[in-house]
This record gives structure tokens, sequence and C-alpha cells, in this order.
């Protein structure tokens, strides 16, 4: 198999050409999209077979400008090659993909996250030839403390305010980091609003059925009933952004709330002053150094391409630990075929 990047991630076989997570409308054979995060979805819904969960098929409906249907699989045979996916535990519907064949087993990893937050399933590691792995977190900056202790510390902190009637905003991209949230911590409030991005996302999750939403107010609707004057003991979640955002310093000056960012970047210093939030917690969708080392160990590959982030950095500490380990760029298509 060759594993090169020419606009975007592409696996050839001996009989078989496939793109994985192509932002572009290129016409390619076959198509794999891992999940539905923006940067990991096409502009346009391409007419050739697409391999891709059934959760994140509805997303791209959602999602994708002028939709028009495809032609999806959950899993895809060439003659003796099989594509299957597995959960990545990234985001709702996230996948990784599995290609076994004569000349080899490939892991694409797409984002992912081997770490238990409680309602994705996890992704469990496999031994294969060929692992391509996000690195997103692939300097050892980046090692989160345990998942359970940050929300533990995080939920306290929540509670303490809400007891005083002080109310909170909590920040997470609407997508993925948000229903991880949801999951976390609307127990704690009878009072859950959310804002546009957010409600807009849960109400197709609820409308679908799709684990991760939670039953909400719209923030608009909060607004216009009064509903944030009567009640304090609110939680309101948003996207993240920086506090200094004419919204957050319009929510601070007028409802004195207290601002909560949940991101992997929590962990560098200074956060919470350059974002102008009260408080952060490092919890990602992503894997952190150790668990991308670990996924990396857990696989015991012959070859590893670093994709997405740190991806010199982390094939580099590869290296030092015996993997035969280099970054995806364009110059691998001259590796691969030489
Ligand atoms: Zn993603």
């Amino acid at each position: 198999m060759k594993v090169f990047l020419s606009k975007t991630i592409r696996v050839n076989g001996n009989n078989w050409k496939l793109a994985c997570d192509s932002t572009n409308s290129q016409y390619y054979p076959l198509v794999f999209y891992s999940h539905a995060h923006s940067d990991h979805i096409p502009r346009k819904i391409p007419k050739t077979d697409i391999i891709t969960s059934p959760t994140t098929k509805i997303l791209l409906k959602n999602f994708v400008k002028n939709y028009e249907e495809g032609n999806y699989f959950e899993s895809y045979t060439v003659d003796s090659t099989t594509f299957k996916q597995k959960p990545s535990g990234h985001i709702v519907g996230s996948t990784a993909l599995i290609i076994e064949s004569s000349e080899g087993k490939l892991v694409y990893t797409g984002d992912v996250s081997s770490r238990d937050k409680g309602f994705l399933e996890p992704f469990s590691p496999e031994k294969c030839d060929i692992l391509i792995i996000e690195s997103t977190f692939g300097s050892p900056d980046y090692i989160f403390p345990a998942y359970g202790n940050v929300i533990k510390e995080a939920q306290e902190q929540i509670s303490e305010y809400l007891e005083n009637d002080i109310p909170v905003v909590l920040m997470g991209y609407a997508l993925g980091k948000a229903q991880m949230l949801y999951n976390a911590f609307s127990h704690l409030s009878d009072n859950i609003v959310m804002h546009g991005s957010n409600y807009k996302i849960n109400s197709l999750l609820l409308e679908e059925k799709i684990k991760g939403s939670i039953p909400a107010m719209a923030y608009t609707e909060a607004k216009e009933s009064n509903f944030l004057d009567q009640k304090n003991q609110w939680i309101l979640f948003t996207p993240l952004k920086s506090g200094r955002d004419f919204f957050f310093s319009y929510l601070k000056k007028k409802y004195d709330v207290k601002l909560f960012a949940f991101t992997g970047w929590a962990i560098s210093d200074n956060y919470n002053y350059r974002m102008a939030v009260d408080h952060s917690y490092p919890i990602s969708d992503h894997a952190d150094y150790n668990e991308l080392v670990e996924i990396c160990k857990l696989s015991n590959p012959d070859q590893i391409y670093t994709i997405y982030g740190y991806t010199t950095r982390f094939a580099a500490e590869l290296r030092k630990q015996g993997f035969s380990s280099i970054p995806l760029s364009k110059q691998t298509i001259l590796d691969s075929f030489l």
C-alpha cells in the first residue's frame, strides 16, 4: 500500500485508490470520512462510493451546503481487500478505518481518543502494519491529567457558584466537546440553556436519537422570556471563544456570569488570561501525547505516518522510541514511490 498526501490523505492499493477526509470536491474513486468536523468533510458530496458511519452521514446531510445524496457504505470490499470502521472515541459518530489486504493491514485513526469519557466508546488500538495517526497534541508538552479528576474539580467549582446564585457559562466546541460537557455537567442544574450553535446541533442529535443530546432551552428564548433574569442558577453552554468577545462581555456585565473554558490548550501557561476566562480545564476530544504514544505501542506497526498538528515533532519523538515514523507531507509522495 502507498500512503501519500496529494490535496488530501491518499492510500493506494494494488487495485484500489482511497482518499481520506478530503475537504475538496475532486473526484476520488473511493472516500472515507472519519467524522463531521468541518476540516474533515467535503464542500460537496462526491459522486463516488463513500465509507462513513451512520451518524456522520446524518451530520454530513446537515453540514454540507447544497447536500445531494451519496453512495454510503459502512464497510466496503474490493476483491480480497476489506475496509472496516471502528469507533475512534473523538466525537459522536467518529470512526477509524481499518484496511486489510494481502498487502498488509493499515489503520487510519482520523481524530482519535482512547480515554474513557463515559459516553463515547474509546478507540481501542489493534496490531497493524501501517498506522496513520493524528498528532494534534503530539508533543510532550500536552499531557492531560486524569479525565475523572478534571471533571470532578470542575463540577465542584460549578456547584459552588450555582449554590451562591452565580450563573455559569461552559464553553466548548458545539460538536464533540459540547456533548462531553453535557454528559459531565448538565445534571448540576435544572436550568440548561444553549447558545444557538449548540442548540442547533443538540436538536439535530435529539431528533435523530443520537446519543449525546439533552433537553435544553435556546438562549434567544431564555432571554426573550426573561428566564435568565428570573433564575440565577443556570448553566449556559456555548462554543469556546475569548471572554473579551462582545457576547461574553455582555453576559458578564448583565448577569455576572463565570466563564469556564474546556480545551486541551488550557494546559498552556496564561491560558485564562489570554482567553479572558475565569476557569479553564484541560479536557479534549483528542488524545494527549501519552495516549498517542500508547496507541502507537499497541498498534506496533512497521511504519507510522503522522498527520494534523505536531506532525514533525511527534514523528521525531516516535523515532526516538524506536518506531519508523515520518510526518505525512508532500515529500512522502516521492518517498513512497521510490
Ligand atoms: Zn475532529
